[in-house]
This record gives structure tokens, sequence and C-alpha cells, in this order.
């Protein structure tokens, strides 16, 4: 989406407002149309255990035990919420002080018809690609905030420790690659802009449930090294203040939008209480990088050998 740079903070939340507004409508009739959905279920499943009984009573010709059933407990009733990644094994974890790769991920999907950038698309048979490729290789999905912890504190790590991050927020990231991450147990890490994102707040509670972070990537994505100092703070502060209001959790590292970064901006990211900053440039994380950590780009097209070639190009 191209940004208006005149817009004010205020114009920019007035128009995030009423884009939520929007998106709670849309749920409430997504979750109206669910709820009918379960219900038809329910009909069906009342009628196969009437019918089953009918027919099974019939088809002994014994005494068929009335008031069996108890299976037809409430179809289409919640569920509650699964522990997600918390209750990860951790066997054969321990301290690394060494290089991560931060794989850098944007919409999964299909490139969308006249997307000025198509090559940030990758399709979601190839990220299910990559995510079986680096299971079989022995990887291991963390966040960046556990590398961190082993890196600068008393945290461990798997043997091959992997970040798959997302950037920007898209409603494709919680639809393909949230699931099939999930069932691996992996969390990732959302860069996800405080006031515009594609993602609805619900797909980002569900996945921070699950164990994933959220990183501050700005609140409007604006080319951080053309503003001034208060506008800059206001970027990094804010963002950070709205995203933990909003997901109840804690935003402690920082994506530089478009990877565009100098020396002021990260004397601002450090001064905002920020514990680390990722880059658009190749390579591996480092310890000694804590303020513009390399990135793996994923590209249109990348399948398992492209990720794999990447991934020793960049000395893993
Ligand atoms: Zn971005």
């Amino acid at each position: 989406m191209p940004q208006d740079h005149n817009e004010s903070y205020e114009e920019a939340l007035e128009r995030v407002r009423a884009r939520r507004l929007a998106a709670a409508e849309q749920r409430r009739r997504r979750s109206r149309a669910l709820g009918l959905t379960a219900l038809g279920i329910g009909v069906l499943v009342v009628a196969g255990i009437v019918l089953s009984q009918v027919w099974g009573s019939g088809g002994t010709g014994d005494e068929a035990v009335p008031g069996n059933a108890t299976t037809s407990s409430s179809p289409g009733g919640s569920k509650p919420a699964e522990p997600g990644a918390a209750t990860r094994d951790r066997d054969g974890w321990r301290p690394w002080k060494g290089p991560v790769p931060i794989l850098m991920y944007h919409p999964i999907q299909e490139p969308v018809e006249g997307n000025p950038y198509p090559d940030l698309f990758l399709t979601k048979e190839d990220f299910a690609d990559q995510v079986r490729w680096l299971e079989e290789a022995g990887y291991q999905a963390v966040t960046l905030e556990e590398v961190l912890n082993s890196w600068f504190e008393d945290g461990v790590l798997p043997p091959k420790p992997v970040v798959l991050s997302f950037d920007d927020g898209y409603q494709s990231q919680y639809e393909n690659a949230f699931p099939l991450m999930k069932r691996l147990g992996w969390p990732g890490v959302l860069n996800l802009k405080a006031l515009e994102s594609d993602i609805y707040d619900s797909q980002v509670e569900e996945m921070v449930a699950a164990g994933w972070e959220v990183a501050s990537h700005s609140a409007t994505h604006p080319d951080l090294p053309s503003l001034s100092d208060s506008q800059l703070e206001d970027e990094m502060v804010r963002s950070r203040r709205i995203l933990e209001k909003q997901f109840a959790t804690r935003v402690t590292d920082f994506c530089y939008p478009a990877g565009s970064y100098d020396d002021r901006v990260i004397a601002a990211v450090r001064g905002a209480g920020y514990r680390s900053a990722t880059s658009t440039e190749p390579g591996l994380a480092r310890p000694s990088d804590r303020w513009s950590l390399d990135r793996i780009r994923i590209e249109l097209g990348d399948g398992a050998a492209e990720l794999e070639s990447k991934l020793v190009s960049a000395g893993a």
C-alpha cells in the first residue's frame, strides 16, 4: 500500500480506527456464517445418530439401548485455546553464542495480479516445501527473543536454530504459514506495523497465544532516516506502546521498514529500549550486529533447494 507521508499521526489513527471497525464487522459476519455452518453440522450429526439408532435397532433385532446417544455432545461448540509452543520439547538445547539464520518472508500466497513487487510473494506450496526441508535437516524454529536470551543471557537454543520472520503483517501469513508451523510447535516472528497491517488483530492474538513474537516494524512504515528526531522517536516508542497494549505481549525487537537505517536511527532504536533490530542485508545474524541483524531474503519461486543454497552461501 502506498503511504501518504503528509498524513498526520492522528489522521493515520483515524483511518486505522475505521479499518478496524470494518474488519470487526467482517469478523462478525464471518462468525455468524460459521455459527450457521455449525448449526447445519449439528442438525446433520443429530439426524445421523437418530438414523443409526433406527438402523441399529432394526438391524440386530435386539432391543437397542435407548438414550445411549451420549456422543451427540454439542457439535460446533467452541474448543478451548491450545497451549501452543509453550509446551515445546527443549531436549538437547544448549547455550549458543554463534550465528543464527533469520529467514525473511512477506505474503505467503500466489502473487496478486498487478502488485508491483511480485518477488515478495511465496506460494504456500513452496513455503510448505521449505518448512519440510528445514525440519528434515534438523532445524527448529525459535523466536528472536530466544536467540537474544541465548546470546546475551543464560538462555538456550536447539542444535540448529532458525528464525522465521514475517514482515508487515498479512492475512496470508496467518492462513498459510501459521497452521503449518503450529503443527510442528514452531513459533515465528511477526514484524508488525502498529497502524497499517492487513492482518486481523484476532489472528495476531492467536499467533501470540501459540508462542509467536511480535516485533515492531514502526507505526506507519516510513523511511526512517528521512524523519525528524521527534518523528523518529514517535515511530519507535509509540509503535511499541500500541502493539504491547493491543496484543498484551512484550515487544522487544525492531525491524527497519524497507531495511533502511543509519546511525541516528540506530541511536533511536536503542533509546526506545529495544534489544535488537533486523535489517534486510543478506547473511546470518550475529551477536556483534545486534542493531542491524542480517537476514536471508526468501523470494518468489524459492523452494527447498533455493533455501538450502541460500543458507549454504550465507555460511550456515
Ligand atoms: Zn516492511
